[in-house]
């Protein structure tokens, strides 16, 4: 077993472009992720064959494979899926969407609440591609700012409406669990385009809607 202090070094050394130490030959593309997992838990001191962790190197690789199936799904696809035409141009507006992402920086989760809303310009999505939409973004690697963007762009592209308002708040495990920046761990993150961006009586609008609490288990 290494030294705490070399186990140290190995965790936190830099990642040396492997096929250029290889001669172009990387022998860890030849392992499943399972392996790698496996190699991990070892590395950290643990003994991965011990009882608990036997299956464990095979659940991480499926839950993560699933922590990122957003990279596999297409949200442009999924809005277009849903589109009507309609006669309607008063805000649309759901709120309190559940999230779950993991932050690119530490692989750790970031969990909150989206809240979107648009003003329609003759078409209008299937409310509940709203959520999807969230979660298509939400199961990759982000940062809450990009997230946040993204959601709002692909609103604006695909349905083409007068606006779009997109806010996120969260919570970042990275600054919870190791105990850093703890008072910056609630970020608030917003995205406002066309109309939400232009006029602020649309945008406070929105905002006053999303601070009203739910009071009769409807809105
Ligand atoms: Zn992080």
């Amino acid at each position: 077993m290494p030294s705490d202090s070399e186990r140290k070094r190995m965790a936190i050394a830099k990642p040396v472009a492997i096929a250029k130490r290889n001669n172009g030959t990387n022998p860890l593309s030849d392992l499943s992720m399972a392996d790698l997992v496996h190699e991990m838990i070892s590395r950290l001191g643990e003994d991965p064959s011990r009882e608990g962790l036997k299956d464990t190197p095979r659940r991480v690789a499926k839950a993560y494979d699933d922590l990122t199936k957003g990279y596999r799904q297409d949200p442009e696809a999924l809005l277009k899926s849903a589109l009507f035409t309609v006669n309607y141009d008063e805000m649309v507006i759901v709120k309190d969407i559940e999230l779950f992402s993991l932050c690119e920086h530490h692989l750790l989760p970031f969990l909150g609440k989206a809240h979107i809303a648009y003003i329609p310009n003759g078409k209008v999505i299937g409310l509940s591609k709203l959520p999807r939409l969230v979660e298509i973004f939400a199961r990759r690697f982000q940062v809450q700012e990009r997230l946040t963007t993204q959601i709002a762009e692909t609103i604006m592209q695909v349905i083409q409406p007068q606006g779009v308002g997109v806010v996120v708040e969260a919570r970042h495990l990275c600054m919870m669990m190791r105990g850093v920046e703890k008072q910056h761990s609630a970020a608030v993150t917003s995205s406002m385009l066309g109309c939400f961006r232009d006029e602020r009586e649309t945008r406070e609008e929105f905002l006053a809607l999303i601070r009203t609490k739910n009071t009769n288990g409807i809105v």
